[in-house]
C-alpha cells in the first residue's frame, strides 16, 4: 500500500489495552499533582514489545466501541495504529464486539520517533477555553500540559479524563506518535517550589517592554524544548509577578503589544518559541513515512 493510501486509514492512538486515554467513567480521579518538565513526552509509553507484521494486537473494549461505533469500522477494514514506542503501523480488524476484539499488524508505517516538546502550563479557563487550548496546543507538539490554580484563576474544576480524550484526538488528527501527559491542576506557588533547577520557565506577561527574544534560554543550541507559563484572563496578580521575578529559573517574555485572550496567548508563546528554536536549528526533527513495505517490521 503506498504511502498516501495509507494517510487516508483512520489513526487511532494505541496505548496497551486497558490504559486507553479516552474517558473511562469508572476510573476515579488522578492522583498525580504536578507534572515533572523533564519527563518523556509520551505518558503511557507502551511496555508490551512493538508488533511484526502478522501479530495479533489486543483491542480494549473502549477502543472497539470508539473504533465500532463512532467511526463504524468491521472486521476487515484497516486502521494505522500508532503509539511513541512502537511508532505507526498499518493495521486490519480481525474481530470486534462490545468486550473488545482484535488488530493484525500488517506492516510498519513509521518507526518509533522522541518528540521533544514544551511543557505549557496555563491558568485553568471555563470549559471551551481550556477545551480548545488542550487541543490546539497538542496540534503544536508540547510534550505536556499542566493546568495552573492562580489567584486570578476563574475556574476550580477540570475533568481530566476529557482533556486526555482531546489531547489523544488532536495527536491522532495532528499526525503525533504520542500524546501529552495532561496534569492535574496544581497551585502556581507550589509549582514554582519543586521547580527542577536549571530548567527553564517562560512566563508570558503582558505590557512588558522587552518582547521574545532569539537569545530567551530555550532557544540556545542544545537547550532543553522548555516550559511556557501563560496566565489567567484576569492577568497575574502583583503579588504573582514579584514571585516569578524572584525565580531564577523565570524569564518573562512578551508577545506583543496586543492583550490577547490566554488561548490566543499560548499559540502565540508555542509558535513564538518554535520559530526561535528553529531558527537555531534546535527545533524538532520530523520523521518521514518510511519508505516502502520492504523496509517495515523490526
Ligand atoms: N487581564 C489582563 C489585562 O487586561 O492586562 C490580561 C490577561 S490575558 C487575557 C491572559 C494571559 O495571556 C496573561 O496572563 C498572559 O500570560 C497572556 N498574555 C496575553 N497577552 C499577552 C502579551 N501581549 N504578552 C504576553 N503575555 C500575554
Amino acid at each position: 500500500m503506498t504511502g498516501s493510501i495509507a494517510a487516508t486509514l483512520p489513526r487511532l492512538h494505541c496505548p496497551p489495552a486497558g490504559l486507553s486515554a479516552r474517558p473511562d467513567p469508572a476510573r476515579g480521579p488522578d492522583p498525580t499533582p504536578g507534572l515533572d518538565p523533564t519527563a518523556s513526552p509520551d505518558p503511557t509509553p507502551c511496555p508490551d514489545p512493538a508488533p511484526s507484521p502478522g501479530a495479533a494486537i489486543a483491542m480494549s473494549a473502549e477502543q472497539a466501541h470508539y473504533l465500532g461505533s463512532v467511526l463504524r469500522r468491521r472486521p476487515g477494514e484497516q486502521v494505522r495504529l500508532f503509539n511513541a514506542g512502537w511508532g505507526e503501523w498499518r493495521a486490519e480488524i480481525v474481530s470486534l464486539d462490545k468486550r473488545g476484539g482484535t488488530w493484525r499488524a500488517l506492516e510498519r508505517l513509521r518507526p518509533p520517533a522522541a518528540e521533544p516538546g514544551p511543557t505549557l502550563l496555563f491558568a485553568l479557563l471555563k470549559r471551551d477555553a481550556t477545551d480548545l487550548l488542550v487541543r490546539m496546543a497538542t496540534e503544536l507538539g508540547v510534550s505536556s500540559l499542566q493546568p495552573v490554580l492562580t489567584a486570578r484563576t476563574n475556574a476550580a474544576r477540570v475533568n481530566l479524563e476529557r482533556l486526555r480524550a482531546i489531547a489523544t484526538e488532536a495527536a491522532e488528527q495532528s499526525e503525533r506518535l504520542s500524546v501529552p501527559a495532561v496534569a492535574a491542576p496544581a497551585r502556581l506557588d507550589l509549582l514554582l517550589g519543586a521547580w527542577p533547577p536549571g530548567e527553564p520557565l517562560l512566563a508570558a506577561v503582558e505590557r512588558l517592554a522587552t518582547p521574545v527574544r532569539d537569545e530567551n534560554p530555550v532557544a540556545v543550541p542544545g537547550a532543553r524544548p522548555g516550559s511556557l507559563l501563560i496566565g489567567p484572563e484576569g492577568g497575574f496578580t502583583p503579588a504573582e509577578l514579584d514571585a516569578l521575578r524572584a525565580c531564577p529559573f523565570v524569564t518573562l517574555i512578551s508577545l506583543g503589544s496586543r492583550i490577547l485572550r490566554a488561548e490566543t496567548a499560548a499559540v502565540a508563546g508555542l509558535v513564538s518559541l518554535q520559530a526561535a528554536r528553529e531558527r537555531w536549528g534546535v527545533g524538532p526533527q520530523a520523521t518521514a513515512p518510511e519508505a516502502s513495505p520492504d523496509s517495515a517490521g523490526r
